[in-house]
C-alpha cells in the first residue's frame, strides 16, 4: 500500500489498512554511513531509505548490501590480485 507516514505516496509493504505496521509505526531516518547512497529519498519528514525501513540495522553486520556508494573489499592474494570467493571455496573443498 501507499505510505501515509514518512514517505507519503511511496509503495511500502509495511503499510496496512490500519497504518504502518513497522516497529515504531514508521520507518527510521538514514544514518551517517548512508550519506552518498542513491537510495536515499528526502521528504518533509526527513531523509529515508527507499528500500529498507531501518538503515541502522542494515549496517550492524558490516556494509549495507543495498548501498550504491560503497562496495565490500574483495580478499586479495599475496600478489595483490583479487580472489574470487566462490572459486576459492570450490578449490578449498577439493583439497587443493
Ligand atoms: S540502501 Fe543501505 S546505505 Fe543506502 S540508504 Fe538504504 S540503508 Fe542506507
Amino acid at each position: 500500500m501507499e505510505c501515509t507516514t514518512n514517505r507519503p505516496g511511496a509503495y511500502c509493504k509495511f503499510m496496512g489498512k490500519n497504518g504502518c505496521t513497522f516497529v515504531a509505526g514508521a520507518c527510521f531516518e538514514v544514518i551517517e554511513k548512508c550519506d552518498g547512497c542513491g537510495r536515499i529519498v528526502e521528504t518533509e519528514a526527513g531523509r529515508f531509505c527507499s528500500v529498507y525501513p531501518h538503515p541502522e540495522m542494515k549496517w550492524q553486520r558490516g556494509i549495507c548490501n543495498f548501498a550504491t556508494h560503497v562496495r565490500p573489499e574483495l580478499p586479495k592474494d599475496a600478489s595483490g590480485k583479487a580472489i574470487n570467493p566462490l572459486k576459492a571455496a570450490k578449490r578449498a573443498s577439493k583439497g587443493r
